[in-house]
């Protein structure tokens, strides 16, 4: 939990943009971007690129590689539509807005989607990390499901509260990742932030027509 740089270090304000979130950093990193907060970050950001009208497998594989996947990423069609599935069932983990029905979305979730714990290197590719799908070569909705699950369910372990939320203005889907002490967030960016302060002074009697 000590991510110097990257989308998702604990202190850093992320601001979520769904199709091109921030880079993970340097190649040297191999670990950071294996880690929980990491790989929930990169949940909420394959969420929302999924979430888009007709995503293209080229637009998934760019927020794949942004998130550090070294691999080549091969998605065809059928990958995104079975990708978008999954992303719809993981919105349920954002949309809890208490721990209670995080863990219980999750616990839903893994006991359908998640085989047994395991742990590999990617034939020595990264740094020893969890997986909870059947194995390497999972097709890519089951892995999205399994890790996602696993790495949400270690934010819920760590801080007793949601892992994420979605955003709360009513013209926009993207969920993002809650973590680190400060005020609660409730957009999902500052450009989310901004128009809903702007409409709520709008509204206001009085206000600016
Ligand atoms: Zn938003």
């Amino acid at each position: 939990m000590t991510a110097a740089h990257g989308p998702a270090g604990p202190d850093t304000p992320a601001t979520p943009a769904p199709a091109t979130p921030a880079p993970v950093g340097r190649a040297g990193d191999w670990v950071t971007r294996h880690s929980a907060p990491t790989t929930a970050a990169r949940t909420a950001a394959l969420v929302n690129v999924l979430a888009q009208d007709d995503p293209t497998p080229e637009a998934v594989a760019a927020v794949l590689r942004a998130y550090g996947e070294a691999h080549p990423v091969e998605l065809t069609e059928r990958d995104v539509a079975r990708m978008r599935t999954a992303a719809d069932l993981l919105r349920e983990v954002f949309a809890a807005e208490h721990v209670d029905g995080a863990a219980a979305a999750l616990d839903r979730l893994l006991r359908e989607h998640a085989g047994p714990l395991r742990l590999t290197t990617h034939g020595g590719t990264g740094p020893w990390h969890p997986h909870l799908d059947r194995d390497d070569d999972a097709p890519w909705d089951e892995w999205l499901l399994a890790s996602s699950c696993l790495a949400l369910t270690v934010l819920v372990w760590n801080h007793q509260r949601p892992p994420g939320r979605t955003c709360a203005s009513p013209t926009c889907r993207n969920v993002f990742v809650t973590q680190g002490p400060g005020p609660e967030r409730r957009y999902c960016s500052r450009r989310c932030a901004t128009r809903e302060r702007v409409a709520a002074h709008r509204r206001r009697p009085g206000g600016p027509a």
